[in-house]
């Protein structure tokens, strides 16, 4: 039997406010436990909760990039259920109508296009945090997370392979990053997601029962979760069984995934329209104003990429994976129009290695737009070769690596004649004047007569090893389309 994978995503996107949704407190990361709960937040009696209008203008942004529909009006509504992290005993949460409704988010799997398309997006509050450790026995609660804003963006079941899942949630993490609603900090948890898996005879039109894997934290975790899932459902069946629908936890110590709770129906959350908040009008002026400042999209930099710069579909899609990459590409583009591949090849190459070395993103990169274009020019005027470039970048990399802030703030005061003056001192200018390249040439043709009559009887290799000579004896230094011209016009 040939058996398919299905999979939809929830995936929670923190946003990336000041305040909470429904109170005034702090949602920054790592405070002292319960220093930023308020009233609110604890849910002491008497308190109401007062919607925060940037969570609802993320959304919106988010709904305008996916292009769905904003739904006006949404209602906020309670899912009740116990638990100790849960103070008001329910979460506020939208239901029936959520913010935003349907929407396509679009990516490539090993050069296929995929369209996945979006059931919702809606807006809902955090919970606390249960710390098992360091309290003998007991539990202790953190509740500084309750009530940070979350975007839950939930698929259709359109993904048929863990590669397929793990493409999608990149390019939402990369989209929700871009568009500026969320960190995107999988280690702080400002972006998981809830993996729901079944498996069914290929061809088949029927969904088999589903399992839902909770809070995947990383990429990696998310593709062996669901391969994992998948492998151990098929085995149930071959075996005769039938899956039961459940919540489960991924262990990735032991890469395995394990039954936490038989799944719940909507109908156990009595979920019910909250009477502490009005149904939520977004005013069309409102979706207006957001679309007018929403960036050029990543889908969008892709096709303009492709078509200004004549870059191929894979340098582009490398160079929209997130904005920071984005915007120091056409940095270094604005220095040098006349050849965006060149530096599209040092952006995606040299750059991004050293950044990934020294644990850096692009917005933090210490050389300036400039310099690099500087360097790529001395490149294309013969003043180096590729190879001495790599060694020139590397002195640059290594005088302006102790810069701690990133480029923009550092554009106005680089040095543009930094890269001559690596070039001029460590006496890596390649040897343009002809006569010395001749001259060398001569040298090697005199001392090797037998490689020039390899050559001359029609062994082409013969060439390239005169060729790799007079590059020995220039010490790397010579053009090497200009060794090959002359050497082989004396050959003649
Ligand atoms: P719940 O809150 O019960 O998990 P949601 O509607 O929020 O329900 O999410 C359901 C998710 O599960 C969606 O992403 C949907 O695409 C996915 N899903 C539904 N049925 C299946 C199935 N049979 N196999 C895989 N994924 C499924
Ligand atoms: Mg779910």
């Amino acid at each position: 039997m040939q058996w398919e994978t299905v999979i939809g995503l929830e995936v929670h996107a923190q946003l990336s406010t000041q305040s909470k949704i429904f109170s005034g407190a702090s949602i920054a990361f790592g405070a002292a436990p319960n220093a930023e709960a308020c009233a609110v937040d604890l849910a002491l009696p008497g308190v109401l909760p007062v919607l925060n209008r940037g969570a609802v203008e993320r959304a919106i942004r988010f709904g305008l990039a996916v292009g769905a529909k904003i739904n006006s009006p949404s209602i906020f509504a309670r899912k009740n259920y116990f638990y100790p992290d849960l103070p008001k005993g329910y979460q506020i949460s939208q239901y029936e109508l959520p913010v935003v409704e349907g929407g396509t988010v679009m990516f490539h799997v090993a050069e296929t296009e995929k369209t996945v398309r979006l059931v919702r997006a809606h807006l809902e509050e955090d919970a606390g945090k249960s710390l098992h450790e360091d309290f003998h026995g007991m539990t202790g609660i953190d509740l500084n997370r309750a009530g940070t804003p979350l975007l839950e963006i939930v698929s259709e079941p359109d993904m048929r392979s863990s590669a397929e899942a793990v493409a999608y949630a990149k390019t939402l993490h990369s989209l929700v990053r871009w568009i500026n609603i969320c960190d995107g900090n999988m280690q702080e948890g400002s972006f998981r997601c809830d993996a729901n898996v079944s498996v069914r005879p290929r061809g088949s039109g029927r969904l088999g029962t589903r399992c839902e894997i909770k809070n995947l934290n990383s990429f990696r975790f998310l593709e062996k979760a669901i391969d994992h899932e998948a492998r151990r459902q098929i085995e149930i069946i071959e075996d005769g069984g039938t899956i039961q629908q459940q919540t489960r936890l991924y262990d990735p110590d032991r890469d395995e995934t394990r039954a936490m709770r038989s799944k719940e129906d909507a109908q156990d959350y009595r979920y019910f329209p909250d009477p502490d908040l009005l149904p939520l009008e977004i005013p069309s002026s409102w979706i207006s104003e957001v679309r007018d400042v929403l960036p050029e999209l990543p889908a969008q930099m892709r096709s303009r990429l492709e078509r200004d710069y004549g870059l191929s579909s894979y340098d582009a899609e490398t160079l929209t994976a997130d904005r920071e990459i984005a915007d120091y590409f056409v940095a270094v583009v604005s220095n040098l129009p006349s050849d965006p591949k060149l530096c599209a090849n040092w952006v995606m190459g040299e750059t991004s290695a050293y950044l990934n070395d020294a644990g850096k993103s692009f917005e933090h990169c210490p050389l300036s737009p400039g310099e690099l274009a500087q360097l790529l020019t001395r490149i294309k005027d013969g003043t180096i070769s590729g190879k001495m470039a790599k060694e020139v970048f590397r002195q640059m990399w290594s005088r302006r690596s102790e810069q701690e802030t990133g480029w923009k703030s550092l554009q106005a005061k680089t040095d543009q004649s930094l890269v001559d003056q690596i070039i001029e001192s460590q006496g890596l200018k390649q040897i343009s004047d002809s006569g010395a390249v001749e001259k060398l040439i001569d040298e090697v043709i005199a001392t090797n007569p037998k490689s020039v009559e390899e050559f001359k009887a029609g062994k082409e290799k013969a060439f390239n090893a005169l060729v790799g000579q007079v590059m020995k004896a220039a010490r790397g230094k010579a053009n090497p389309a200009q060794v090959n011209e002359i050497l082989r016009s004396k050959l003649k």
